[in-house]
Order: C-alpha cells, then structure tokens, then sequence
C-alpha cells in the first residue's frame, strides 16, 4: 500500500516530553497520514515534567499544557496504563503497528561506588524527586495495617524528612539545586505547588536546617543554568555560604569560564555570594568544590559523609589529594546524573545507557531495524532542557518518514489491531478523558484546601478519579 491511502500506524513508547514531541511532529507533517498511538506505563501522562521537573517552577510545569494539546489532536491517541514490556512484549507491539517509536526515557540513578551508600539515609535523587512529584511508584497503595512489611519508599523519606537537620547533595546539575531547594524551604514557601498531601504533611515536620552541595570539581565546571543558581540566592531566611577559595580559578578552570558564558554568569553569582557575610539566617545552603565523598558513614543510618580534596590533572581527571574531612548529615542525595535501563526485548547499549541508533534509527544486532526508532533521553542520555527533546523528535521523526518514502516502513495494520490486542488481554488503557478526569479531580482537591491543585500520588487514587461515573451510571440502567 502506498502512501496517501491508508495511515500508517506508529506507537510511541512514552508519553514524556520527547514522546508528545514525536506525536506532534508526526501529526504536523502532511506528506504521509499517520496514526499515532503514545503508550505510557502510567495512569497519566507527560512524563518528568509531571514527575520531575520542580513543583515551584510553576512556569516549566506549565510545559504540560502544551503537550496536551498534542494528545488531544485528530489521529493521535494517548494509552495510558500500558506497561510495554509486562502488559505487552515489545515483539507483541511490533506485530500490530507498522512502526514503533523508543521514548521511554532514561529513569535510573548512577552510583557513586562508595562505602555506605546503601545505608538508610542515603538515597537516589530520582527516588527523593519522584517522591516529593508523588510518583505512584514511590507512593504505592499498600494498606500497612495489613501489610506490616517494610518501610516504602514514601515513609522511609518521610521519616528522613522529619529527622535531618544536615543533609549532602551530591552533584552540581539543576537536579541538585531543585533537591537543595526542596530541602531548605520552609513549608510555607513550598504551599503554592501541587505536592501531593502526604508529601506537604511530611515537609511540615521538615528540620532540615543545613544543605551541603558538594562538586568533584571546581565551580567553573557546574551544570547548573544561571536562572536556577541564582534561584538559591533570593530565598528568603537563607544564606548561601561559599569559600572565596574555592572560587580562585586555575589555568583550565579559567580557561572554561572565558569559553563558556553560562561558566562566567555562574561564577559571577557564585562571587557575589562569597563577598557577602553571612546574614545570620537561620538556614544555609554550603557549596564545596573540589570536594568529593569517599564514604558514608552510620550506625545503621547515615551519621556523616567523608570527603576528599580534589584536583584536576594535567590530562583534565579529577584526582583526590588526600586532604579528608566529614560533613555531619542525617541525609544524602545522590544526584550524580540519570541512567537509561533496557526494556525487555530492545537493543540497548550498557555502556552509554542508552538505545542505539543512527539519526533515531534503531540499531538492532549491528544494521538498522526496519520499524524501530527511538528519541529523547533513552537516545541521547539525560541532558539537555525539555526543548531539546522536540528538535531531537524532529530528527527522528524526519527518518521515519524518509524511510516510509523509500519503501522501508509499509502502512500494513490499522490502529484497531492494536485496541484488539489489549482488549484480548482485558487490558483498559486511560485516554485523554480519564486525564481530564484526573485534572480536574487534582484542581478540586487542591482548590478544597486553598491550594491551586494537589497531585494524586497513589495508583488507586488515580484511577478512582479516572473513572468515568457518567458513562459508568448510564451502563448501569436497564
Ligand atoms: C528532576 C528533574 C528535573 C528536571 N527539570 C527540568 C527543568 O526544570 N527544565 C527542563 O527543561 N528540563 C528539566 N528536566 C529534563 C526533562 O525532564 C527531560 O529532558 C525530559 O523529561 C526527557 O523526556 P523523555 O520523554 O525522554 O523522558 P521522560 O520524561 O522520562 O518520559 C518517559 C516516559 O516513558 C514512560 N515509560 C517508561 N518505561 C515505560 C514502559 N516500559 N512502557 C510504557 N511507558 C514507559 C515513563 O512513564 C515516562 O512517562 C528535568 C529532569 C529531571 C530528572
């Protein structure tokens, strides 16, 4: 069949930013008709920007209206609460649509490969994020009366929360200046975002008085943007306390801080700061560069972090210098970057974490696969801001549609295979009106406590606000 006469059907494993992109470059090119079908594991949509990006950046959460209006267009369909690799196999999904697209993105925590990490206190910064985004997986539905089991994931941070007066931030990335500013607002400060309740009641009893950035390298070697950097400065009753020493730059630092203008903007903030005596407030935030933990240290939790002085060498790696010291802290975060993991069934690469590919082309076993590709973090690793997964969907979606015109990708299923499919399995998936079901359940529920809105953090609270009462109440009459 050529193109022009039937659509050709595409699914898009993710339902992120990368994946909406991909759903909407596919939806605005006019030289072939698609059906799209963006599959998501969860109950909702959009990705890390519901459970990632920080709750008090109002303005880049609102990201999400955008991408909604791309699930909502004619021909693209969102299927929420379809786990590719457990509800369906990716060969399964491969064998309804003509092609599929890889945007799971990259979810996993690296380790820093110390003594203590996995004492209780130290903790992943995806878990830590996903927890105050109220992520489902942290927060799972468990009745502890009847389970007596293990902490969760939610109540060991709760628990954490309501102990710590010092915590370490492992990493200088954007992750750990919003993980720092979580830590360090008072909850007043934190009352216009959408935190789930349980999170805020737990932020409450919050004691953190302390917050320790550490970096393995000096200041000009930060990922951080100015904007949210600058961020840590203006928060009211804190203090930002820098060693004027530790911004005195050598050779290659400098070398990075003229090359590098976001380098230079960070130094300038990063300056300011070290000039100013502290206010006396009754909270800080630390930075320590060239500082890296060694171990972490507790009598079954964590009770310090040891680190080491840092240099770099002539050949540009960090080496320690062997001058130690410990920071008391109750909690570790350990934000040191974001990890892509394999879904059953697709070629992946351990070594960079990510899916292989020549311009969103899969790589399968050393040639292209023909209906395989991929964007977004799970194929060019977690960096950039959200824009940069759209001209990355581009890039990808550009291929397939090349290779549809070529004649490599054929226009052979209907997207009803794949509704047959999963109702074959009595699989149920959530479209765009359980999400705006959930919506406006979520502004209700916030707006019943004078908040703008309040997530909903556990599985079974969002699919009890999924459910469609109306068409469930007209199903029951005779
Ligand atoms: C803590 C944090 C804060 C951030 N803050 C900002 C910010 O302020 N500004 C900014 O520009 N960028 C920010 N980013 C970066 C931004 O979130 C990413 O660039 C973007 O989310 C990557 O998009 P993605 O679609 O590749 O991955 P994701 O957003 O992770 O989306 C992947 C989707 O795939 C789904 N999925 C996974 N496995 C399966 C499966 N087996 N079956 C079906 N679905 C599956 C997931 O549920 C998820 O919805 C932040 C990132 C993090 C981690």
């Amino acid at each position: 069949m050529s193109a022009g006469e039937r659509p050709f059907v595409v699914a898009i494993i993710g339902a992120g930013p990368s994946g909406i992109y991909a759903a909407e470059a596919l939806s605005q090119q006019t030289d072939v008709p698609v059906s799209v079908a963006v599959l998501d594991r969860l109950p909702v949509p959009f990705g890390l920007v519901r459970y990632g990006v920080a709750p008090d950046h109002h303005s880049i959460r609102s990201i999400r209206n955008t991408l909604e209006r791309t699930l909502e267009k004619s021909g693209v369909r969102f299927y929420g609460d379809v786990t590719i690799g457990s509800d369906l196999t990716i060969d399964e999904l491969r064998g309804v649509v003509d092609a599929v697209i890889y945007a799971y993105g990259a979810g996993t925590d690296r380790r820093l490969g110390i003594d203590g990490e996995d004492l209780f206190g130290s903790i992943a910064a995806p878990e830590f994020v996903a927890w105050y985004c109220g992520h489902p997986d942290v927060h799972p539905d468990i009745d502890r009366v009847a389970a007596r089991g293990p902490d969760t994931q939610a109540e060991r941070a709760a628990r954490l929360i309501a102990t710590t007066r010092s915590a370490v931030v492992v990493g200088v990335g954007n992750v750990a200046l919003d993980v720092a500013r979580v830590l360090i607002k008072s909850v007043d400060q934190l009352a216009d975002t959408d935190m789930a309740d349980d999170v805020m009641a737990s932020l409450a009893k919050k004691t953190v008085t302390d917050v320790h950035i550490l970096g393995r390298r000096g200041p000009a070697y930060t990922a951080f943007t100015t904007k949210e950097l600058r961020e840590l400065g203006q928060l009211p009753d804190v203090d930002v306390i820098i060693d004027p020493a530790d911004l005195e730059l050598d050779g290659s630092s400098r070398a990075v801080v003229e090359q590098d203008k976001v380098a230079a903007r960070n130094m300038a903030v990063m300056n300011g700061w070290a000039a100013a005596p502290p206010t006396g407030a009754p909270r800080r935030i630390h930075f320590h560069f060239w500082t890296r933990p060694i171990a972490i240290s507790g009598d079954g939790q964590v009770e310090a972090v040891h680190t080491e002085r840092t240099r770099i060498d002539s050949d540009g790696y960090v080496q320690g210098t062997g001058e130690t010291d410990s920071i008391p802290a109750q909690l570790v975060v350990r934000s040191v970057g974001y990890k892509g993991t394999q879904l059953p069934g697709v070629p992946f690469d351990a070594a960079t974490g990510r899916v292989p590919h020549s311009e969103g082309r899969v790589i399968r076993d050393g040639e292209f696969s023909a209906d395989e590709y991929v964007t977004g973090w799970i194929k060019r690793g977690p960096t950039g801001v959200i824009g940069t997964n759209k001209s990355d969907a581009v890039e990808t979606v550009t291929s397939l549609i090349a290779d549809i015109h070529d004649g490599a990708v054929q226009a052979v299923h209907s997207i009803e295979e794949l509704d047959e499919l999963l109702a074959g399995r009595d699989i149920h998936p959530l479209g765009m009106p359980a999400w705006h079901r959930i919506d406006a359940a979520e502004i209700e529920l916030g707006e019943s406590h004078g908040r703008r809105r309040t997530t909903l953090a556990h599985r079974s609270e969002l699919l009890a606000a999924a459910e469609d009462h109306d068409s469930d109440a007209a199903a029951a009459r005779p």
